[in-house]
């Protein structure tokens, strides 16, 4: 099997044709040091949650607490950062365009031009020379693997190089109001993590309300959803089924249908980026889909890309097979087809990333 280690080096600068180098120079010690912090803080917190969730501290507050800004922040990344700054899946009026890039920040995954051009790099090259985050990197032996697994889920995070997105996000770059919002992301964590303390302390008017509230509902619920997302990167390229022809390993993986509000459907989102749904196939959940379609109802967003059954049909494996060996691809054809969201609204011509 091939090892990804063993080929040549990463193509640093660009093939003929980009003007743009695939990245700009490192990160200073303040920034990887602050990502530390970011990544390591919160995970603390959730590794002391297990023993403190029995009888100390967390009641019915901090659970609306953590459930409300869980929710908020996650569609903020899975809506906002991902399928409508990175995919283009559909266009915003320009008041949901900043408030989306405000949501997303608040989960601190990073600024919202950082984040973008990280992920339009990752499908550029997903699971290849490139690729910021594949857990392929290492090879395929049970070591390399686990060692994999690790860089792809949050060691990527730790590595100096950055994404230039003067090559990856210039459209965003162009944009003054994303602009100062990616300026904004200290003050956004700050905001992300003292609002819950605030609002506990407010409904309980208790000190303790407030302490109790920052543990769960920040510091928990940050650690909760970073890995969740991280683990699309990893778990979604490693394990699940592979129904869609794709370049890459990228899986579905079901178990994380819910908690990623429809990102886990992640070979179905690989096999076609620009997607406003996910979950393509009946009984595959996918919240930010629904999400969106009732943003399109209010009249907030317009040109959506549904999926497209022939668009999709054309990427499906021929004579799929799922575990059990039930289901043909002219069955999944029929069924894509008869989905009630199955049109099109967008036009094929718009920034989509491959
Ligand atoms: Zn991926
Ligand atoms: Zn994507």
């Amino acid at each position: 099997m091939t090892m990804i280690h063993n080929e040549p080096a990463p193509p640093l600068r660009p093939p003929a044709g980009d003007a743009q180098p695939m990245l700009s120079g490192e990160k200073s010690d303040t920034q990887s040091a602050l990502i530390k912090v970011a990544v390591i803080v919160p995970l603390a917190a959730l590794v002391a949650a297990v023993p403190f969730a029995w009888g100390w501290g967390l009641g019915w507050v901090d659970i609306g607490l953590a459930a409300f800004f869980y929710t908020l922040t996650c569609l903020g990344v899975t809506v906002g950062f991902h399928r409508y700054f990175t995919h283009g899946a559909f266009r915003a009026r320009r008041g949901l365009r900043v408030v989306l890039a405000v949501v997303g920040s608040m989960a601190v995954q990073g600024p919202v031009i950082g984040w973008v051009a990280d992920h339009r790099r990752h499908h550029a090259y997903a699971d290849r020379e490139g690729d910021p985050h594949s857990p392929w990197w290492f090879g395929t032996t049970p070591v390399a693997l686990v060692k994999g697994f690790w860089h792809a889920h949050m060691g990527w995070m730790f590595d100096r190089a950055q994404t230039n997105a003067q090559r990856f996000a210039p459209d965003l770059l162009a944009d003054r109001d994303i602009r100062r919002v990616d300026r904004l992301f200290p003050l956004l964590t700050a905001v992300t993590l003292l609002a819950p303390a605030v609002l506990g302390g407010l409904i309980t008017m208790s000190w303790w309300g407030a302490v109790t509230a920052f543990f769960w509902a920040s510091l928990v619920r940050v650690a909760l959803l970073h890995h969740v997302t991280w683990s699309v990167n990893s778990i979604c390229h490693m394990i699940g089924d592979r129904p869609f022809e794709a370049r890459d390993k990228s899986a579905n993986f079901w178990p994380l249908a819910i908690a990623s509000m429809g990102e886990s459907w992640h070979n179905s989102h690989h096999a076609d980026p620009t997607c406003a749904r996910h979950g393509v196939r009946r009984g595959q959940i996918d919240i930010s889909a629904r999400i969106i379609r009732i943003f399109e109802m209010l009249g907030w967003v317009s040109k959506v890309r549904w999926p497209k059954p022939e668009r999709l049909a054309r990427r499906l494996k021929t004579n799929e097979h799922t575990a059990d060996g039930s289901v043909s691809r002219t069955e999944i054809e029929r069924e894509l087809t008869r989905h009630p969201e199955d049109r099109w609204s967008g036009d094929d011509s718009r920034l989509g990333q491959e």
